[in-house]
């Protein structure tokens, strides 16, 4: 059953990430919105609550080392656990000059994408641990997936950027060291992209709604324990990385 469950989402106050706490809301799973404002995150939790959910606001910043260990304790003290976790939060960057890997860029997107993602995980796993059934989502994309781009017929469309496409890689990666890493504990990771959204993040211009980006993540978030565990999916199936 959902009732208990309690699930995390970074940056869970907008676009994707609000979607997910709202499918997983509507499932019955109390959820904590990840949020680095508190007016954003207290509007998005109270939004949810309006609708029926259990919400509320937890606030993150994945790139804030002591805030990612206070969102952790407060989880611990309310709850003593935590069921799902979505790495959902990142940023993208475009390359001020293409083709040239910019330091700056690579770091800073890096900084929340990757270090984000494993700042957070490695906080939240003690409480991840306690519970009967783990999970962890890792919010990708098809333009981190090595074996696409190998694939002549990939279309990148505009989306020439070494940072944030290579940052998806290294979540990728996580993802599948981190499974085999805790393969015989019932906990799963695995990665979902979403899919070209219309978000704040690309101006709006993705073909796709944010609630059907959200849907990939969610179902990995509520996978069965004979289910998959470091692989990387979309709506329709698993991708190569
Ligand atoms: P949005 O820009 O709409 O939302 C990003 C969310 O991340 C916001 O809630 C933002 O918070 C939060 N965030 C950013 N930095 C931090 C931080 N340091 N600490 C806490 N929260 C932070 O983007 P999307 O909904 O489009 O993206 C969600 C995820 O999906 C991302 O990982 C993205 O890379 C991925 N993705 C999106 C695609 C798309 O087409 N949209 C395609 C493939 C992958 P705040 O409001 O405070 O800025």
């Amino acid at each position: 059953s959902r009732a208990g469950q309690v699930a995390l989402v970074t940056g869970g106050n907008k676009g994707i990430g609000f979607e997910i706490c709202r499918r997983l809301g509507e499932l019955g799973v109390t959820v904590l919105v990840g949020a680095r404002s508190r007016n954003r995150g207290v509007e998005a939790a109270e939004r949810l609550v309006l609708e029926g959910a259990s919400a509320e606001w937890v606030p993150l910043d994945v790139v804030d080392a002591v805030s990612v260990e206070r969102a952790a304790t407060a989880i611990e003290d309310r709850f003593g656990k935590l069921d799902i976790l979505v790495n959902n939060a990142g940023i993208f960057l475009p390359e001020p000059t293409p083709g040239a890997l910019d330091a700056g860029t690579m770091k800073a997107v890096y900084e929340t994408n990757v270090f984000g993602v494993q700042r957070v995980t490695s906080a939240m796993l003690p409480l991840l641990r306690r519970s009967p059934a783990g999970r962890i989502v890792n919010m990708s994309s098809s333009l981190g997936s090595l074996g696409l781009h190998g694939d002549p017929s990939f279309e990148l469309g505009g989306f020439l950027a070494s940072a944030y496409n290579s940052s998806k890689t290294a979540v990728n990666a996580m993802t599948v060291m981190l499974a085999k890493e805790l393969a015989g504990t019932p906990i799963k990771v695995n990665a979902a992209d979403p899919g070209y959204c219309a978000t704040d993040m690309n101006g709006r211009s993705g073909p796709r709604t944010p609630a059907q980006g959200a849907r990939a993540a969610v179902r990995l978030a509520m996978l069965p324990a004979d289910g998959p565990t470091g692989r990387l999916f979309d709506e329709k199936g698993p991708l190569p990385w």
